[in-house]
């Protein structure tokens, strides 16, 4: 064998060596202690023997995925899964989907996450996804708003279901406005939740009065329409362009996958440059085709170095205050996903993870900052005491609460 053949054959052992890794990421997941569970969380009282495996086949810990000062959000809580680092270079959840989206923006541009909301008659906050509007009724609303609306400083945009966007085009906007985020912001009356300015710019004071008379302006054009639970539009986490770094370039000469049915994942990944791997039947809530995204994460990583399975049932379950459904997509993500994963790809060099993104908690129907549980298994990961999944067992994990990019560099080593 020549030198060069020696050194590619050499290099073709050390990236078999270097191994790939899955993440397993059930949306708002943790949860707290429960009365009517006698003191167990929805994750502790579901028997969930493949997450189990992961934990007592490899180490547990916590990991802080929702740093302080940045919204409570799930796109900073995967930005930070991904390692990130969203407290260096959040860009704002609007540009994020946006980029999901295919939608180019210009530097100028300002992108907006636009909800579809309910509020009612005597001017509360009842729903923020009004009464999860389905895809066709929220795509002909938008089309409306579009054609009502439109023009060169105005465009709506259709997502899924009452995830849409708004984006506003010229200098005369601003992305500084502080704003309320929809999920966390039920039975509060719409007048106490207003857009403000968050800085003393004349393009911060235009831009939210710009945008409350175009709420109200949609409001009455949406009671016109007969648009059902949809009454309003809520502007909210708008940004420019993001700026992030690739994840060929963060985990030089690996690739990665991502596989989701919500646009903000999505969108993230593309940002970085990641494989989006749309699933047949994704839906982003409990009827969602949770073999499907087995499978398609068995097939990607032949071709890819990293996939992260993402499933939004739990976080939807918990924002409706929901603990039986939430509890049936847990059992659901264990059965249909993680063990046909893991079992698939039980002689393959793959380092396996597992954690939420955020909490959940079903009695508090709202995100929360606590550092989540996580459990890592596979090649080169030590074995810790713990055997089980829980947000109560991984505080005695091996790993310690970690941060940054501490997981994927696990994962990716
Ligand atoms: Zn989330």
């Amino acid at each position: 064998m020549n030198l060069e053949r020696l050194f590619e054959h050499g290099l073709i052992i050390e990236r078999e060596n270097m191994g790939k890794g899955v993440i397993f990421l059930p949306d708002g997941m943790a949860d707290l202690p429960l009365k009517e569970l006698e003191g167990k969380t929805p994750l502790e009282a579901v028997d969930t023997p493949a997450m189990d495996a992961i934990a007592a086949r490899g180490s547990s810990g916590t990991f802080l995925t929702l740093p302080e000062g940045l919204p409570t959000s799930s796109d900073v809580a995967n930005m930070s899964v991904l390692g990130l680092c969203p407290e260096d270079n959040y860009p704002g959840r609007g540009p994020i989907e946006a980029a999901s989206q295919n939608i180019i923006l210009k530097n100028d541009d300002i992108a907006w996450r636009c909800n579809l909301v309910t509020v009612s008659a005597e001017g509360i906050l009842t729903d923020y996804s009004a009464g999860q509007i389905s895809d066709a009724d929220s795509k002909r609303l938008m089309s409306l708003l579009q054609d009502e609306f439109g023009d060169e400083r105005i465009s709506f945009h259709h997502g899924v279901s009452y995830r849409n966007l708004l984006v506003l085009h010229g200098r005369e906007f601003s992305a500084r406005v502080d704003y309320h985020k929809p999920d966390s912001s039920h039975g509060i009356p719409i007048s106490k939740l207003g857009l403000t300015p968050a800085d003393d710019s004349a393009e911060a004071a235009h831009t939210v009065a710009f945008l409350n008379d175009l709420m109200k302006r949609a409001a009455d054009f949406l009671a016109a329409q007969s648009s059902g639970q949809a009454t309003h539009i809520w502007p909210w986490s708008p940004g420019q362009k993001p700026t992030l770094a690739l994840f060929s370039e963060l985990y030089p000469g690996r690739t990665g996958a991502v596989i989701s049915a919500v646009d903000v994942i999505k969108g993230i990944g593309k940002c970085i440059g990641m494989t989006i791997i749309d699933v047949p039947g994704a839906t982003g809530y409990i009827d969602t085709n949770y073999r499907g995204k087995a499978d398609a994460a068995i097939k990607a990583l032949e071709t890819h170095d990293f996939v992260y399975v993402h499933v939004e049932a739990m976080d939807e379950c918990s924002h409706a205050g929901d603990l039986k459904l939430k509890m049936q997509a847990i059992a659901d993500f264990d059965r249909l996903v993680v063990a046909p994963v893991l079992e698939a790809l039980k002689h393959e060099t793959v380092v396996f993870a597992v954690l939420p993104d955020h909490p959940a908690p079903v009695e508090l129907r709202q995100h929360t900052t606590v550092p989540v549980p996580v459990a890592v298994c596979g090649p080169g990961i030590p074995v810790d005491e713990v055997r089980c999944f829980s947000e109560t067992e991984a505080l005695r994990g091996g790993l310690g609460l970690m941060k940054r990019m501490e997981l994927m560099r696990m994962i990716l080593k």
